[in-house]
Parts: structure tokens; sequence; C-alpha cells
């Protein structure tokens, strides 16, 4: 898959708000400054797409982005900055929730976390409440330049028992480099696919194996 023109279609401060399309969506989550913006403007081949270094707990936004008319791309606000208020937690969990359970568009997600670091309790918490939603995931370990080519494979190997995935399913990713992006343009098709686990590389597989379900 290759991405032509990106544009943005709406920022959503509320249900009211979701665009009337009847293309299917992959949503993009992670914690704030995980790098969510730079993988979209990598992404869509654009510099400004996404604002780079947006103020944490600022936007309370869903961006729905049209990817070539064919599939639209989701931007939820990052989670897990320090100093979020009860009520913006309460928020964002609403909105979610609102999001999660009741856009039958939506086919996959997208859950960014950075290489460098292990999962979040928050970033659990994603790949948890997907799996409840039944929607598989796939994950991007951002910031990819950034680690030491030695230490990737332990790093993605942490990641992925974090979030009780296959190492597989782990995408290494640089916005800086580009490096990941076919990975990941191809797991965001196999996701609008709705396709099984044939690279077992969707957490939701991975999870339901690993109980013994197929
Ligand atoms: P967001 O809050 O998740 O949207 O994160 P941003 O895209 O705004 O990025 C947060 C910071 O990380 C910015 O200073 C980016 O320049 C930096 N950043 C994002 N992706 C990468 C990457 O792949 N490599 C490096 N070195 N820095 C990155």
């Amino acid at each position: 898959m290759e991405i032509k023109e990106a544009e943005l279609v709406v920022s959503a401060p509320s249900k009211a708000h979701w665009p009337e399309s009847e293309l299917l969506e992959i949503v993009l989550a992670g914690r704030s400054n995980v790098g969510k913006s730079s993988l979209i403007n990598t992404l869509c081949g654009r510099k400004a797409l996404a604002y780079v270094g947006n103020t944490p707990g600022k936007t309370r936004l869903l961006n729905f982005f049209d990817i070539d008319h064919r599939f639209m791309l989701v931007d939820v606000p990052g989670y897990g900055f320090a100093n979020a208020s009860k009520q913006m937690l309460i928020q964002f969990g609403e909105m979610m929730e609102d999001y999660f359970s009741s856009r039958s568009q939506l086919k996959g997600l997208v859950l960014l976390v950075d290489l460098r670091h292990a999962p979040t309790e928050d970033d659990i918490g994603m790949a948890e409440y997907a799996r409840y939603y039944e929607i598989p995931f796939a994950v991007v370990a951002t910031k990819m330049d950034k680690v030491p080519r030695s230490q990737q494979s332990r790093q993605i190997k942490l990641i992925a028992e974090a979030l009780t995935c296959s190492q597989e399913a782990v995408i290494p990713f640089s916005a800086m480099t580009k490096q990941g992006r076919e990975e990941l343009l191809e797991a965001i098709e196999a996701l609008l696919n709705n396709k099984e686990p044939e690279s077992e590389r969707f957490g939701l597989f991975s999870y339901f194996k690993a109980l013994g379900i197929h």
C-alpha cells in the first residue's frame, strides 16, 4: 500500500462531530510524546499533517484523517501525561469508550509504545481495552533510531511480554529514518482486510492463541 493523499477531515470534540463516512477506520493510540504525530506525518509523507510537539492534555479531540479516500486514520489524544486531572482522565475514558464501543467502521488499533521503555500501565490497559472490544491491534515501537541495534531485540521482547503478544507483532519504527514504515503500512492493510493471523502480528490473535482459543 502507498499513501498519496491525506487530509484532516475533522477534529471532533464529541460523537456528534464524528464524520458521516463509510470508510473503514484504524485508530492510533499511545502515551503522550510517544511520537504519534511524527508517525502520522511519516506515514503520510507530509511534514505537518499532525502537529508535532502538541502540549500534552491540551487536545481532547479525535482527529480523523482521510487517506486516499480509502480509509481513515483516527488519532486519539495521547494518554499518560503528568498532571492529568481526574476530570481529564474521565473525559478521555468516556471518549474512548464511546468510540470503541459504537463505531462500526473501526477495524483495528495501532498501539504506539516507545522502544526505549517498558510499556506503562496505561499501555497495557489500552491493549486490554482493545481485547475487550475485540479490536485487533498492531504494536509499533517508536524512536528506534534512539536505541542501539544491540539492544533492540531485548526491548522488543520486553514490550511483547508486557502486552502479551508475539515479538513478531511488534514493529520497530523511526520517524527520523522512516524504518518500519513499509511494515506498518502492511500491518494497516491487513487490519483493514480483517486478515487472520497469517503473520501472528496482531495482539488479539496471539492473545487468544496463548489462551488456546483459535
Ligand atoms: P506525540 O505527542 O505522540 O504526538 O509525539 P510527537 O510526534 O509530537 O513527538 C514527541 C517528540 O519526540 C518530538 O520532539 C519528536 O521530534 C520526537 N520524535 C518522534 N518520533 C521520533 C523518532 O522516531 N525518532 C526520534 N529521534 N525522535 C522522535
